[in-house]
């Protein structure tokens, strides 16, 4: 009796967020975000801190060994890069970003702009002010916040399955104690240890298509029990029992 009561106002309630989702992205800057919400339709050309803050979010869709630049101009790479995180979410790939481009990027981000699927405090198991590295703790945790991009992108690509970071952000002190190079990009907030399943391997050959310029794995000296995924600049690969 209830449940046939209830039935009608439920169908009722649903209809009425329906339409008021979809006014909210209709409008675009309607819809308010915890994290940032974007207010204009992006495309090649453009430039400013929204288009930066796009770039934050598609980095890790540069396309196999490339690294998208984080500097605010929307050029053809960031095209490139918008129209591969449009294909892997199934939206219309037009390399503009939109209402369903920010729609599905509202849908990941946390309140903290970190992606649903990983936290800063995951990045992290050295310290929690993030200090003490090779850089300021703010940068190293901008750092960390566009790894954790790419990273969403990697674990998308190979079917959301959860990843175990294992080793983040390390302070020089944490860099010592964990024996890492004395100049590891852990110490920049910009590499991350994965454990776990996929496999090592599987995370590494993945990672080449995810804006990650540094991949060592199974095959490389210290590296038989982790993959390490990271962004040194120019490119450095070496899993050789990966074949990489
Ligand atoms: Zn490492």
């Amino acid at each position: 009796m209830l449940r046939r009561a209830l039935r009608p106002l439920l169908t009722f309630v649903m209809l009425l967020t329906f339409t008021c989702a979809g006014t909210a992205l209709t409008a675009g800057t309607a819809h308010a975000d915890e994290c940032y919400t974007w207010g204009r339709t992006l495309s090649q050309g453009a430039s400013g801190e929204d288009v930066r803050q796009l770039q934050i979010r598609v980095a890790g869709y540069p396309g196999y060994g490339a690294v998208l630049a984080i500097d605010g101009q929307f050029g053809p790479a960031t095209k490139s890069a918008v129209i591969r995180f449009q294909q892997a979410y199934g939206l219309g790939a037009d390399g503009i970003a939109g209402a369903q481009t920010y729609g599905k990027i509202y849908a990941l981000q946390d309140a903290d702009c970190t992606p649903a699927h990983f936290a800063y405090s995951e990045l992290n198991n050295c310290n929690s002010t993030w200090a003490g590295g090779a850089v300021s703790a703010a940068t190293a945790r901008s750092n960390a916040l566009r790894l954790m991009w790419q990273l969403e992108a990697l674990r998308h690509a190979l079917g959301d399955r959860p990843i175990t970071i294992s080793s983040g952000f390390r302070s020089y002190s944490c860099n010592s104690a964990a024996g890492g190079a004395s100049n590891s990009n852990h110490l920049y907030g910009k590499a991350a240890d994965l454990t776990g399943t996929p496999s090592y391997c599987s995370l590494d050959l993945e990672a080449r298509y995810h804006g990650f310029s540094e991949i060592l794995g199974p095959g490389y000296p210290g590296h038989s029990t982790h993959a390490h995924v990271g962004d040194q600049g120019s490119r450095y690969w070496s899993a050789s029992q990966c074949g990489i």
